[in-house]
């Protein structure tokens, strides 16, 4: 039987991808700072602690894994990455995760380890333009980064391929684009712009407002999660090809048009009140060439099927609560 190990388990595309290995037959450790939040882990094995710790990193890596995937990271949405609060935690803490988790897959003399870096290393001067963003693998350098998550992830990436090279791993880096879809954060600050708007629309009473970050015209792509997947899996078992490579979807679209679809899901009339708060770059979107030129593929489903999943699986967690809270005060 293969066996995986999967880091940050316990998150939201960990916790996706712990299942979907599951489903092929390999026997799975989930590794985390805390277990998942919105789903039992269907993990055969789950190790409860920090990778920050070297010796916590090379005790879970204690046998032979055919496939690590190293997904934790200090990461949230906007209001997390873009404040400026948390950089220093935020560049501190995932390298040493990086740093760590390489060093103990290199002792065991496992090859293959996949690490998802982000669209947010992209520089930010290429993102101004909303229509008309760059973000072609090759446009990376010069490196200029909008924020100290995506410089962090941008080091990551160099130490993953530097690995490739000196020590004749397997490495292989993807660049995610907004990945979404149920089981992930969806209120608390760390949660990204689909769930927030499902989140908002789903609470919004018949005629008020939701209020939504800037003018709205600021645009970007959402994947869905079982696409981001099959991507990753595609990319850890390609042969050759180490990276980085943008796994995204290339179906653009402007935060307002994100709340037109929420809106038409929901079947609810309301209004929508832009207020100030922290964006990112102008426009981003995937740029899907090299990935369809290297692995034959690209993602294909539309945003608003994801939409409809995720905004249904965001609804019955907002009715659960308010049922508990009515309980609560009963
Ligand atoms: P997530 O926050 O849901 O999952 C990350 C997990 O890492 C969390 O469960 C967290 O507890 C765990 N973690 C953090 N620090 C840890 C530590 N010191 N020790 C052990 N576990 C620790 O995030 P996600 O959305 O599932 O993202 C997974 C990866 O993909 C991250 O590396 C993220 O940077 C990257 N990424 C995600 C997106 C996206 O849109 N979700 C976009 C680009 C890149």
């Amino acid at each position: 039987m293969k066996r995986a190990l999967v880091c940050g388990a316990g998150g939201f595309i960990g916790g996706h991808l712990v299942k979907r290995l599951k489903r092929e037959g390999f026997w799975v450790r989930g590794v985390d700072l805390k277990f998942h939040e919105h789903a039992q882990t269907h993990a055969d094995d789950f190790a409860l602690g920090d990778l920050r710790d070297q010796d916590f990193c090379r005790s879970i890596v204690d046998c032979h894994f055919d496939e690590v995937y190293q997904l934790a990271a200090d990461m949230g949405g906007a209001g997390y990455i873009f404040t400026g609060e948390h950089d220093a935690d935020i560049m501190h803490n995932s390298a040493l995760i990086n740093l760590n988790m390489l060093e103990a897959c290199l002792k065991r003399n496992i090859k293959h380890v996949f690490y998802s870096s982000s669209a947010c290393m992209y520089p930010e001067h290429n993102q101004l333009d909303p229509q008309n963003p760059n973000c072609a693998e090759d446009s990376a350098y010069p490196a200029a980064p909008d924020s100290e998550y995506g410089w962090e992830k941008l080091f990551s990436e160099r130490l993953y391929l530097a690995f490739n090279r000196n020590y004749n791993m397997h490495c292989r880096v993807a660049r995610y684009h907004n990945i979404f879809g149920p089981e992930g954060t969806w209120a608390g600050g760390k949660e990204k712009a689909p769930a927030a708007i499902c989140r908002k629309v789903a609470m919004v009473n018949e005629g008020d407002a939701i209020e939504i970050w800037g003018d709205g015209s600021q645009t970007r792509s959402f994947l869905y999660i079982n696409e981001c997947l099959e991507g990753t899996i595609r990319l850890m078992r390609s042969s050759s090809f180490a990276g980085p490579v943008n796994i995204g979807s290339d179906e653009m679209v402007s935060i307002n048009q994100l709340v037109a679809m929420v809106a038409k899901i929901s079947n609810k009339q309301f209004s929508v009140n832009h207020i100030d708060g922290p964006l990112g770059v102008r426009g981003r979107n995937s740029d899907n060439r090299l990935i369809q030129q290297k692995l034959g593929w690209s993602p294909a489903m539309p945003l608003y099927d994801g939409l409809i999943e995720t905004y249904g699986w965001i609804l019955a967690q907002v009715m659960s609560n308010s049922k508990q809270q009515q309980l609560e005060t009963a």
